[in-house]
């Protein structure tokens, strides 16, 4: 008897759920393939959301250690006191109602060869394409003082939103009028390259309010500001005058957790609160699954279909990937890659042609204060002959000026992409 494709597909999927006997024993059965991904922030989610959209009959299990979604884009007004860290957050009935099933937990390994992903619960899922969007991780060994987690809860990052971008709040809150809040960026490629400077900007806002004698030092490892430079020095220069002290190549060596200080090569610098941003890469669940293969931090991908240049069927999204020429790591590209493996999924799943000539939009709004924003955009579109996504010249730009109604267009960029993300 001759098996159509899909209906090879659907006894193959049959056959690798029988193969995993009870270890495969909470998981749906889906009739045209069955896809886990890890990760249900800016990718990962948008990438199991659309996959239902588009293929109701694709089986996806969104493993996820969070309760909750809570947004890095809008997190740095909650240290400015112009949000709450509520408002940023959101939870995953929108997927559920798409049909997605959401389990809570860590994935802790993943077994290509027999299409595994474990959990630390102890269930494993089988898959027939994985999806790999766990962000970000920081490198342990890069700051020898913040090895402990008590140094880690005195000196903390909040380059994931969540209990730290709380607690970086209150200290600033707990601050005398008069400190010294000392910021630490580290060298590109990092998460997000306009947010360390979006938050000198929120930090500024709220001195100027409530500590207007407090000071505010940058140390930053780049040789200068990494976005829209002329921008935020419109704003450091101008309404901020006097309250910030940037200083490029500052490369960390150490911190002082007790002497509350950051040492660089040649210099030590104190401050009342310090902020370190660490080294980071893509999340260890990618390391672990043998998907970095780049600068021992980043995971190769073709950009057609966001599969994994090192192991087969699995696509890595978002923060994760090694960065395109010129492609920021953002939500804004997290949700887009999602798209786009989403769309080649589907076609892989089924067997159909996978589309050759992606393109892909970045827009980036940085709140200047409670109230104006300033945006960066770009397109990026597959060059077959460099085999990468490359930006499209001539598109894309930056505001002339931060402007109250860019704030207003930040929020709703925010809401909607949320929505787009989460349903
Ligand atoms: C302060 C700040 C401001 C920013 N502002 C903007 C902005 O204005 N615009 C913009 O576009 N971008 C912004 N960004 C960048 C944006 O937040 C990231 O680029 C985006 O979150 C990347 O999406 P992601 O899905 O790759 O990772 P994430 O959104 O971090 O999602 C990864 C998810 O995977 C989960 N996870 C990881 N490992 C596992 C595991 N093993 N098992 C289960 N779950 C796991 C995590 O819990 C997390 O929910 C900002 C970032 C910061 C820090």
């Amino acid at each position: 008897m001759a098996l159509t494709r899909r209906e090879f597909i659907q006894w193959l999927s049959a056959s690798a759920g029988m193969a995993l006997g009870g270890c495969a024993s909470t998981e749906e059965t889906a009739g045209a393939g069955r896809v886990v991904v890890i990760g249900g922030g800016f990718a990962g989610a948008t990438a199991a959301r659309y996959i239902r959209l588009w293929a109701p009959d694709i089986g996806v299990t969104l493993v996820e250690r969070n309760n909750e979604f809570i947004s890095c884009p809008m997190s740095n007004l909650v240290l400015g006191g112009n949000t709450r860290i509520e408002d940023l957050t959101s939870g995953y009935g929108g997927l559920r109602k798409h049909g997605v099933r959401i389990v809570r937990d860590d994935a802790v390994a993943v077994d290509p060869d027999k299409r595994t992903v474990r959990l630390a619960g102890g269930d494993a899922l089988g898959y027939d394409r994985l999806i790999v969007a766990p962000g970000i991780d920081f490198l342990p060994d890069a700051i020898p003082g913040l090895k402990s987690a008590e140094a880690q809860s005195r000196v903390l990052h909040a380059w994931k939103a969540g209990p730290q971008t709380v607690a970086l709040r209150k200290q600033l809150e707990a601050m005398r009028d008069g400190g010294i809040f000392v910021f630490h960026i580290p060298m590109a490629p990092y998460r997000c390259p306009p947010g360390p400077y979006e938050r000198v900007c929120q930090v500024a806002d709220y001195f100027k309010r409530a500590k207007p004698r407090s000071k505010i030092i940058v140390l930053d490892s780049n040789p200068d500001i990494t976005s829209k430079k002329g921008l935020f020095l419109q704003s450091w220069d101008g309404v901020y005058k006097g309250l910030i002290d940037y200083r490029p190549n500052s490369e960390l060596q150490d911190v002082d957790v007790k002497g509350l200080a950051v040492k660089l090569t040649f210099d030590s610098v104190k401050g009342d609160v310090l902020n370190v941003v660490p080294p980071h890469g893509a999340g260890n669940i990618a390391r672990q699954a043998g998907l970095i293969t780049a600068n021992q931090r980043w995971c190769g991908i073709d950009w057609r279909t966001c599969e994994s240049t090192a192991v087969k069927d699995i696509h890595v999204l978002g923060d994760a990937t090694l960065s395109a020429p010129a492609m920021p790591k953002s939500g804004s590209m997290a949700n887009q890659h999602g798209k786009i493996s989403a769309a080649a999924v589907i076609a892989l799943l089924k067997g159909q042609p996978v589309f050759q000539n992606p393109a892909i939009m970045n827009t980036c709004y940085s709140m200047v204060d409670g109230r104006s924003a300033m945006h960066v955009t770009s397109i990026h579109k597959y060059d077959p002959a460099q085999k990468t996504m490359v930006p499209v010249k001539g598109a894309g730009g930056v505001s002339p000026k931060a402007t109250e109604a860019e704030g207003t267009y930040a929020w709703g960029w925010a809401k909607n992409i949320w929505a787009d993300a989460l349903g």
